[in-house]
């Protein structure tokens, strides 16, 4: 079957959880809310309650995987405990495989497209993970219903970044279902500019996020340390943003909460956008739902009940640009009291100061636009001058997979 048939199939079953009641409101007042800060509702974690469509989406997850990633090296091993995709790729830092075990073969001989039809007949099912597979390293950080870990897969000493969430605290906050869409979303994503999610696990009171390593932590941290960054790093920054968006939007995702908070870094200096609770399937049918940080909130998101509240993926042109702004200036445009801020983002009242270059100035004014139709598309942010200047070397070549670690 081909991949683009599996991935259309696997996207619908995303689409049904976005359509399930949220608790409206909720959002606004979101605290800075741990990335994969949870999903899985209980029941749908928990291996008694493994629906068909589930296993379904496992085994097109485990399709789509291998028939994608002819290079994916599997780790391979077993718990009955897991509802995860069963594939770590190759690791800058492991040693050479000692023994290469059947199972891999196996899943190798899978990722043949000649074989694919086989997947459908005699599907072997796919390798599970759990604790004891990883060396618990330093702790990397704490976010509101976690913490987060360094942890190195024992067999392939593949590194990687291991979250816990504890079911109890995922119930009690009520975010089980934003924590199990965060999963479905963000482990079908494949970019250089998008944290990874290899797969998850839990056992009967937590569960664990395999996600990639971002080496050099959070873009907020690093932006309160130089205030505001310089004209070439933030282009840089925001070419890469203006990537990572464009192939969310491709696959009908919007990511909706877009802020520095959410932003990771990896070891080159290139960003990894994670954070993907607040995500869903474009366009977004349930007019009510409000989400995201205020500050970062586009005009149409933030008149609950009114009739103009029906928002799609141009929400994230506007985070977009408030980014930018951000970047350059050190503070969010909109930055005020609550109520001040909200009735500032209504009118798009903001000044970018003179310090900031015409060029840059030029795509903020045209990424904060009341009307999310008449906002500067992706493909035209990537071409713009500013970006151009900063980004694109002698030759025509762009620059946006550059890291900007110097
Ligand atoms: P979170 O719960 O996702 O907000 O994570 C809490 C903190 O852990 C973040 O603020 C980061 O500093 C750190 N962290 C989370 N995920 C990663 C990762 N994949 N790589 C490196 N650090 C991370």
């Amino acid at each position: 079957m081909a991949t683009k048939t599996l991935e259309a199939r696997f996207e619908h079953l995303s689409v049904n959880d976005e359509n399930e009641p949220m608790q409206k409101g909720s959002a606004m007042l979101k605290p800075k809310q741990g990335s994969l800060t949870t999903a899985m509702s209980m029941t749908a974690l928990g291996s008694s309650h493994l629906t068909s469509n589930q296993n379904r989406a496992n085994l097109l997850k485990y399709a789509l995987q291998t028939s994608k990633d002819t290079s994916t090296n599997p780790s391979t091993l077993t718990t009955t405990q897991t509802t995860s995709i069963s594939t770590l790729p190759p690791s800058p830092s492991r040693k050479p495989a000692i023994n290469r075990s059947s199972d891999e073969t196996a899943m190798q001989r899978h990722s043949n497209s000649s074989t694919s039809a086989t997947i459908y007949d005699q599907p072997t099912p796919p390798r599970a993970f759990h604790l004891g597979m990883f060396e618990i390293g330093k702790p990397l950080g704490k976010g509101k219903f976690g913490r987060v870990y360094l942890a190195k897969e024992r067999s392939t000493n593949f590194i990687c970044a291991l979250k816990v969430l504890h079911k109890s605290e995922l119930q009690q906050g009520k975010v089980e279902k934003q924590v199990r869409r965060e999963i479905e979303i963000q482990s079908n994503l494949r970019h250089p500019n998008i944290l990874r999610l290899y797969g998850h696990f839990h056992d009967s009171k937590r569960v664990f996020l395999i996600l990639e390593f971002a080496g050099k932590g959070e873009l907020y941290k690093l932006l309160r340390k130089e205030n505001k960054f310089a004209e070439w790093k933030a282009a840089h920054y925001i070419a890469q943003m203006a990537a990572a968006l464009k192939y969310l939007h491709k696959k009908h995702v919007m990511h909706r909460d877009i802020k520095p908070e959410n932003i990771l870094v990896g070891i080159h200096g290139e960003i990894k956008i994670s954070d993907f609770g607040w995500s869903v399937h474009a366009p977004n049918n349930r007019r009510k739902t409000m989400c995201g940080t205020l500050d970062y909130l586009p005009p149409e998101m933030i008149k609950p009940g009114s009739a103009d509240n029906f928002y799609n993926e141009k929400v994230d042109l506007w985070s977009l640009g408030v980014l930018t702004y951000e970047f350059l200036v050190g503070e969010a445009p909109f930055e005020d009291t609550p109520v001040m801020t909200q009735r500032r983002i209504a009118r798009g009242e903001m000044t970018v100061p003179s310090f900031v270059s015409a060029e840059a100035k030029d795509l903020i004014q045209r990424l904060l636009v009341l009307d999310p139709e008449k906002r500067i598309p992706l493909d035209e942010v990537q071409r713009h001058p500013w970006i151009v200047k900063h980004c694109v070397q002698k030759g025509g070549e762009r620059g946006s997979g550059k890291g900007t670690s110097s």
